[in-house]
Parts: C-alpha cells; sequence; structure tokens
C-alpha cells in the first residue's frame, strides 16, 4: 500500500458522518490502526505536513474556500499537540488558532454562538478551534451553575435545551458549508487511565507542571457525565457535510496521524487549484518584464 493510501485508509474507521447508532464504547483509545510503530508514524507524519503545506498554498492563493477545524477533548487528551503538529508545516499567514476558555461577561449577554462566529476563518484560510461552542453541551451540560450564569429566561430553559443546541450548531454549520466554508470536527478519545498517566508526568516534571491545573481533578472526578455528553453530542452533530472523528488519542503519535490524514483528505476534497491567469494578465505580465529586463 502507498503511503498515500495508508493515510487514506487510517482515517475512514474514526470518521462519523451519521451519528444515529454512534456508541462511544466501541471506540478504542488505544487503537492503532495499520501502523506498525512510533517511527513508522513519524515517516508518514512528515510526509503529511508536507502534503498540507502544498494544499495551503492553493487554498490562499484561490482565495474561494476556508477551513474550519474544531478541536474537542477531555485535559491532557493531546490537543495542544496535535494542533502543534498539524501547523507545524503551514504558513502562519494562512492559519488562525483561537482558544475557547471560560466565557466572558461580553460573551455572555450573547448567544452562545456568538463568540465563535467572530472568530471564523477567512477564505483562504484554515481556522482551529481549540474547544468550540461544542462546550455549550459539554462542560455546560455537565455543571448546571454554567448554564446558569447566560441569564436565559425560565421558559427557554426547558429538557429540549440540549436537543435544541444540537439543532442550532447542525443549521450553523449548514451555513457555514453553504458558504464555503468546511467544517471537520475532532474529538480526541483518550482513556481515563492514560489521562492519569499524563497528570502524573505533568506533577513529576517541573517543565511540565504549569500544564497541570487543579481544576482538571474536578472535571475527571465527573468523567462518566463527559463521556455520556461526548457520546450524545456525536450522534446529534456527526453528518455528512461536517462529520466528527473520533480519534484514538491514548498514543499521541497515532492521534497526530490520524488529524493530519484527515486534514488533508478535507483539502483534497475542494479540488483546489491556483488561479488562472488570464489573458488581460498575461499582457501585463509580460510588459512587467521587458521593464524589468530593461532596468540597468
Ligand atoms: P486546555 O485545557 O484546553 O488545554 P487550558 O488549560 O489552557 O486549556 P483552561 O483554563 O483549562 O485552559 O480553560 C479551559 C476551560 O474553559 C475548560 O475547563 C473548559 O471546559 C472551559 N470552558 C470552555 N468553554 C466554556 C463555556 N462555554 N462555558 C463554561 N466553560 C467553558
Ligand atoms: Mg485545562
Amino acid at each position: 500500500m502507498s503511503n498515500n493510501e495508508l493515510m487514506r485508509s487510517l482515517i475512514s474507521p474514526y470518521r462519523v458522518s451519521n451519528g444515529k447508532k454512534f456508541h462511544l464504547e466501541s471506540c478504542d483509545p488505544g487503537d492503532k490502526g495499520e501502523i506498525e510503530n512510533k517511527e513508522h508514524a513519524k515517516d508518514l507524519l512528515a510526509t503529511g505536513v508536507a502534503r498540507i503545506a502544498e494544499l495551503q498554498e492553493k487554498l490562499y492563493a484561490q482565495d474561494e474556500w476556508s477551513l474550519l477545524l474544531v478541536f474537542q477533548a477531555m485535559d491532557a487528551a493531546g490537543k495542544d499537540s496535535a494542533i502543534k503538529h498539524v501547523m507545524s508545516g503551514i504558513n502562519p499567514q494562512g492559519c488562525q488558532v483561537y482558544s475557547f476558555k471560560q466565557p466572558s461577561s461580553e460573551d455572555l449577554d450573547h448567544d452562545f454562538l456568538w463568540r465563535c462566529q467572530k472568530c471564523l476563518p477567512e477564505r483562504g484560510r484554515i481556522g482551529i478551534f481549540n474547544r468550540s461552542y461544542y462546550e455549550e453541551t459539554l462542560v455546560v451540560r455537565v455543571h448546571p451553575e454554567f448554564l446558569d450564569k447566560q441569564k436565559l429566561a425560565p421558559k427557554l430553559v426547558g429538557k429540549d435545551i440540549w436537543e435544541d443546541r444540537f439543532e442550532d450548531i447542525n443549521n450553523f454549520e449548514k451555513t457555514l458549508t453553504r458558504n464555503g466554508t468546511i467544517v471537520r470536527k475532532f474529538f480526541l478519545n483518550v482513556s481515563k487511565a492514560e489521562q492519569k498517566k499524563r497528570f502524573l508526568a505533568r506533577l513529576d516534571d517541573p517543565t511540565k507542571n504549569w500544564k497541570f491545573s487543579a481544576a482538571d481533578m474536578g472535571e475527571r472526578a465527573h468523567w462518566q457525565e463527559y463521556m455520556e455528553a461526548y457520546e450524545d453530542m456525536i450522534r446529534h452533530t456527526a453528518t455528512e457535510r461536517a462529520p466528527w472523528y473520533v480519534v484514538p488519542a491514548d498514543k499521541k503519535w497515532f492521534a497526530r496521524l490520524v488529524v493530519v490524514a484527515a486534514v488533508i483528505d478535507a483539502l483534497e476534497s475542494l479540488d483546489l487549484e491556483y488561479p488562472s491567469v488570464t489573458n488581460a494578465m498575461k499582457k501585463d505580465n509580460l510588459a512587467a518584464r521587458k521593464i524589468l529586463e530593461a532596468e540597468k
């Protein structure tokens, strides 16, 4: 199998484009597909990153499409490092990363999509959301006190609120897709045991200490509720136009590779082309060449 074929076959088991029958239980966080080891993954990753760089240049030059990549995960699942790798070959001018933390009071005075809408990628660019509007169906669902802070009128907060949010999100993503922003979503699926290992490593290593926050322990205590929220979210929002990738994340090197392969697949689906040169442009270029060559 060629590297290209391998990269393509790598992603299909993890792509969820119809969530109806999705069960998180059947997704193994430790899976590493057909990839033999870390070294094998490294080679493929380097080729993949170079391919993203080529495609991004065309995306930027053509200036017709944009790509939104959404990352969601439990703490220490490797969002930051996956993002770092996807970005590593990219021209920074063509890419924007936004991290969504606890909402500000200005954010809370608006609807739940508002703060993310302001950060959408411009045409020709790749936009990365490190957490996103999906937090509105995850952390806000697990902690009802966050919903209280949103000051919604009681009659707007019925038992259907999560269904309503899923519907709003699907409509939002439909609007984006219809207007040239394609959306790909990644849930980095780390196991509870692997999270424990990574938290301990953060505590042990002074250079990683800053990554650990006591609040992360609080979220870990709600693990099961989070898993239920993630499953429900994927069931309701995995669509053909904006699929979720449920990425096995216990092996970071494998997770990065799946993300890179999915980004390549998304960009290739656009059949990107450099803008064609019109006859008028050719004439101008010829004139410019003559002037430059005549210069002393
Ligand atoms: P990360 O954990 O993503 O690597 P970080 O540790 O730098 O980032 P944190 O201070 O942990 O940043 O901020 C992210 C926190 O903000 C998460 O606990 C997340 O659940 C929370 N958050 C994000 N969006 C919302 C929201 N809409 N409402 C409430 N909390 C949110
Ligand atoms: Mg954190």
